[in-house]
């Protein structure tokens, strides 16, 4: 098996530390369309907030497969001249973020790979737990890795599969592999969208005049302007090609319960989607809400921190009846710092990325909303921001309960030592913080705030109940003993 190199993707050959573990990202396919690959880049650009470090986009044209995979962001990546050279009426992409360690061209995807069979292109959002020692017992039987990326596995479990049928390989890779998968496959006829059985991604198909589009979410297909149809069940695979769509089962086995990740509706979806068969923002709206049922406070102002928590914070300021404002502004235009006068400037990296109003916050008592706390240390340079801007009390208000647990199945966590949560007690993260008061959702109001029950979901890094077990072959210390990168997109 060959893993093919693509245009403006300069494989480094330095070697890094084998990291399974961590990525954000987002896919998006397209089966049908003359432009397939604008379509791609459109669907990508929506996508952005899943991945910011690297973006590509291989495509199908004559029955060749072609692409390009580069660092940075969509808009970066796919100058015209690279999209006009896409050619073809199917077409994968793939935005992800990832941190320092696996942070190289090599990992960006999709993957593309030259096999016995023919040609092959995989998009994978999530992240296998049994990577590892899959990934050993190929290479013990000859396999080369070509990158530090999960994905590769299942390429390598599809080019060993004895089927024939390009389904029935995937479908044999994939009982094979534990975790979080929602993987866009395709080769030169077939495109196949799959999402792992307990569901911890979401994946949706939709139309667009005749053709088949596939997101991780929804607001992929508005860009476009494609009809969405529906979510993929967890387990389902979708066989896209010319005699259209088929929906399959792929009988993997369902570890112990469902993993529908409850973070995506907390923070990692956009709220203009709809995902988990739930409109995001009226999710947030409700955590909002029932956030101010559990905590309510006298104040004179809510403000969010932007822009993931605007919706909770109008949900507790609705409820309240206390005044919303913005009253941290927020800079877009940002990308990684290098200067970071740290001498003179002290909180630069917060203060690059807010800015308080100060005619908002002066004298005011004031409720400031966030959707979650990982290590706490941007939270209390914003809290010092709007101090410093003259507000007279500071109630802090989270719309999800402490994270005292990292993500095993693709959300980029830090260690548990470095979870602030758990390792201090509320009342030490409020002194810490320096805020007046400081309360977070239960966990009980965070289900009921998305409307569902809590066997549906994830929900492990509040309780530290894992839906698939990690003691199936998983290093959960992995994570400790890895020296500490910086993992807050700050
Ligand atoms: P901190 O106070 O340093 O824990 O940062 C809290 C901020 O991190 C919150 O505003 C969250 O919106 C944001 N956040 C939560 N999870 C993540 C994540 N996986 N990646 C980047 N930022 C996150
Ligand atoms: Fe989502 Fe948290 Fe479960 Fe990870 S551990 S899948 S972030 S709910």
């Amino acid at each position: 098996m060959i893993s093919r190199g693509l245009e403006g993707d300069r494989v480094d050959s330095a070697t890094c530390e084998a990291d399974f573990m961590k990525h954000e990202c987002g896919v998006f396919g397209v089966f049908g369309h003359p432009e397939a690959a604008k379509i791609t880049y459109l669907g990508l650009y929506a996508l952005q907030h899943r991945g910011q470090e690297s973006a590509g986009i291989i495509s199908c044209h004559e029955g060749r497969l072609h692409g390009h995979r580069e660092m940075g962001l969509v808009y970066d990546v796919f100058k015209k001249d690279v999209l006009d050279n896409l050619a073809g009426d199917m077409a994968i992409g793939h935005v992800r973020y990832s941190t320092t360690g696996s942070s190289l061209l090599k990992n960006a995807q999709p993957l593309l790979v030259d096999y016995a069979r023919g040609a092959l292109a995989i998009a994978h959002n999530g992240n296998l737990i049994n990577a590892r020692v899959l990934r050993s017992d190929l290479e013990s039987r000859g396999s080369i890795f070509q990158s530090t990326s999960d994905s590769e596995v299942i390429v390598h479990l599809i080019a060993r599969s004895k089927k024939e049928k390009i389904e029935s390989t995937l479908i044999d890779a994939l009982r094979q592999v534990k975790g979080a998968y929602s993987l866009l496959v395709m080769d030169n006829e077939n495109l196949l969208a799959v999402r792992d059985p307990c569901g911890f991604r979401p994946l949706c198909v939709g139309m667009l005049k005749g053709a088949f589009i596939v997101a991780s979410e929804s607001c992929a297909f508005d860009i476009v302007d494609a009809k969405y149809i529906r979510e993929l069940e967890p387990g389902e695979l979708l066989l896209i090609n010319r005699s259209g769509m088929h929906s399959l089962q792929t009988g993997s086995a369902k570890a112990a319960g469902n993993g529908v990740c409850i973070f995506e509706l907390i923070y990692f979806a956009r709220p203009d989607s709809h995902v988990f068969g739930r409109d995001v923002d009226r999710v947030r709206h409700n955590l909002g809400a029932i956030l101010h049922g559990e905590a309510p406070v006298e104040a004179d102002l809510v403000i969010p921190v932007p822009d993931s928590s605007n919706a909770a914070a109008l949900g507790y300021s609705h409820e309240s009846g206390i005044p919303f404002e913005m009253g941290l502004i927020r800079n877009h235009y940002i990308g990684r710092t290098f200067i970071e006068p740290s001498q003179t400037i002290r909180d630069f990296g917060a203060k690059i990325k807010y800015n308080p109003v100060k005619t908002a916050l002066k004298g005011k008592r004031v409720v400031v909303v966030d959707d979650s706390i990982v290590r706490g240390t941007t939270s209390r340079k914003i809290v010092k921001m709007i101090r410093n801007a003259g507000a007279r009390e500071i109630h802090m208000r989270i719309s999800s309960p402490p994270i005292a647990y990292p993500c095993f199945y693709g959300i980029d966590t830090p260690t548990r030592k470095e979870l602030i949560a758990s390792t201090h007690t509320l009342e030490e993260i409020r002194k810490y913080l320096r805020v007046d008061t400081l309360h977070y959702l239960s966990q009980e109001g965070l289900v009921r705030s998305a409307g569902g029950n809590p066997d549906e979901f994830c929900l492990a890094c509040f309780s530290g109940k894992y839906p698939i077990s990690l003691a199936v072959d998983f290093d959960k210390f992995y994570h400790d003993r890895k020296q500490s990168a910086t993992t807050l997109k700050v």
